[in-house]
């Protein structure tokens, strides 16, 4: 091994090494930060190192590709709501998968005959799967971003032939898989690899129902890293390898946790369209009451302990900060405030973390479903706030019910519960909720933010 090559490869061991530790820093709120910039900085290490070593092309197109990825990125990261997040995940995931396929494709178009000869099947089979996986990641992805963007209905599409249809597809990629391992110089078979790929991700993905779509949206991410790690086997490159294995199997992670919070099957997330429509056991009979801000105060201002269970409309009414200040006059008031996050709430993993984090919520107020469930008859008051499917006891009570099974915050086991949203709609599952017409729940209706501001209020006037 040659100097120039032990330097290149020591740089991609430094690299590979900032990526793991700043994994390890992203997982908890208050490393986050530092995690995120030493993973960047993994990355630039990366980058730099292999352009240095490959002149893979000119590098004026580099620059151009750097400049123009570089501005829309920043505009992009500028603009994009907290709300918009797991869209703009969506679109990453995506983007990471087509680079795969592009370069699985221009690894072909760009040999030369002898090269072809010379080239063993084991590196055409990895071009292959690069081919397959990133374009899966990119259809699927973008079909994900169009489902949660509310560019496309959010509803599982499901017709006659579909199953049969992927079934086609499964037997397609054996057939043209094993035709262009053994004719790469064939483009007719890396063209049919490329559309083979990319109708699979889109029928794949949009036979899964919106409320699913985060647990697509982790394996799309998953398979992103897969899709890289195969592109580093076909052009040889370690850092890619290294950096593609990180993601798909972080990615499978995060799958496997969010499964589980659904109370899951990965299997039963993905052939969801294909189950049949469950009948609803019951229908919800009862009635809603109606709380104002001012009556929630009085109650607020005796109770003694309080649960906060922030939901996806707290992001929406950007209500954290206020929310926040709440917390304080409660405790101004000798009451224990306490949060449970849902490992599903919001929009995307850690949604209220972040948001709480924003509003400079202590970490150790923060606690998981199954620290306060066993505990929640013992709070005075539980107040969610926009949430609504993290805490549908329809999931434990009514076993026809589309989310049956799910894991849920047990808020209705507490004393008393003030529901803050706008509506006694459904939320993001589109499963109406028990919860709303139970003795011990108030609804405090309107925008939470304005809600939380008016019992705010009340306290001052005190
Ligand atoms: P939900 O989507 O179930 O409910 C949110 C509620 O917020 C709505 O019912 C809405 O009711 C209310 N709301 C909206 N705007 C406001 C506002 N300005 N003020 C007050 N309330 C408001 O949210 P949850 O967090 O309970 O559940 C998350 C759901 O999203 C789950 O189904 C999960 O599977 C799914 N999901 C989760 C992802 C993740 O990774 N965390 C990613 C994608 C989906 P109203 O209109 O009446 O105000």
């Amino acid at each position: 091994m040659s100097s120039i090559e032990l330097i290149i490869n020591l740089a991609y061991v430094v690299a590979a090494a900032l990526f793991i530790i700043g994994l390890k820093l992203l997982s908890h709120p208050s490393s986050a930060r530092k995690g995120n910039l030493v993973s960047a900085i993994g990355m630039f290490v990366a980058v730099v190192v292999t352009l240095l070593d490959k002149q893979i092309i000119d590098f004026h197109w580099i620059l151009l590709g750097f400049v123009i990825g570089a501005a829309y990125g920043a505009w992009k990261a500028k603009k994009v709501e907290m709300t918009q997040m797991p869209e703009m995940v969506s679109l990453f995931n995506g983007f990471g998968g087509l680079a795969s396929l592009l370069l699985g494709w221009a690894t072909i178009t760009g040999m030369h005959l002898v090269s072809f000869a010379t080239t063993s099947e084991f590196v055409f089979l990895t071009v292959f799967l690069t081919i397959l996986i990133g374009g899966i990641t990119f259809s699927g992805s973008v079909i994900a971003w169009g489902k949660l963007s509310g560019k496309m209905n959010a509803k599982a599409v499901i017709f006659a032939g579909l199953r049969e249809l992927s079934i086609a597809h499964l037997l397609g990629f054996v057939a043209i898989g094993y035709l262009f391992v053994t004719q790469p110089d064939n483009l007719v078979w890396l063209y049919a690899s490329i559309a083979l790929a990319l109708s699979f991700g889109i029928w794949a993905t949009i036979s899964i129902g919106g409320a699913d779509m985060p647990v697509v949206i982790a394996l799309l991410n998953s398979y992103s890293g897969i899709a890289a790690c195969a592109a580093g086997l076909a052009v040889n490159n370690t850092i890619l390898i290294v950096t593609g294995l990180l993601v798909g199997a972080s990615g499978l992670i995060l799958t496997n946790i969010m499964c589980k919070a659904m109370n899951r099957s990965l299997m039963n997330v993905l052939l969801s369209g294909f189950a049949k429509p469950v009948e609803m056991g019951e229908v919800i009979e009862g009635e809603v009451k109606i709380l104002s801000a001012q009556d929630a105060f009085y109650v607020l201002e005796a109770a003694q302990s309080v649960l906060v269970v922030p939901g996806y409309g707290m992001a929406v009414a950007q209500a954290q900060h206020a929310v926040r200040e709440l917390q304080s006059l409660l405790e101004e008031n000798n009451c224990t405030v306490e949060y449970a996050i849902h490992p599903v709430a919001g929009r995307m993993p850690g949604h209220m973390n972040v948001l709480l984090a924003e509003a400079d919520v202590p970490y150790d107020l923060l606690y998981e479903m199954d620290d306060v469930n066993p505990r929640m008859e013992n709070y005075d008051v539980v107040i969610v706030i926009g949430a609504n499917d993290v805490v549908n006891p329809a999931a434990k009570e009514m076993k026809g019910s589309p989310i049956y099974g799910m894991p849920v915050i047990e808020v209705y086991r507490a004393k008393s519960v003030f529901v803050l949203k706008r509506s006694a709609a459904a939320g993001f599952a589109g499963v109406d909720n028990p919860l709303f017409f139970k003795d011990n729940t108030r609804m405090v209706l309107g925008d939470a933010k304005d809600t939380i501001n008016s019992i705010i209020r009340e306290f001052g006037d005190d």
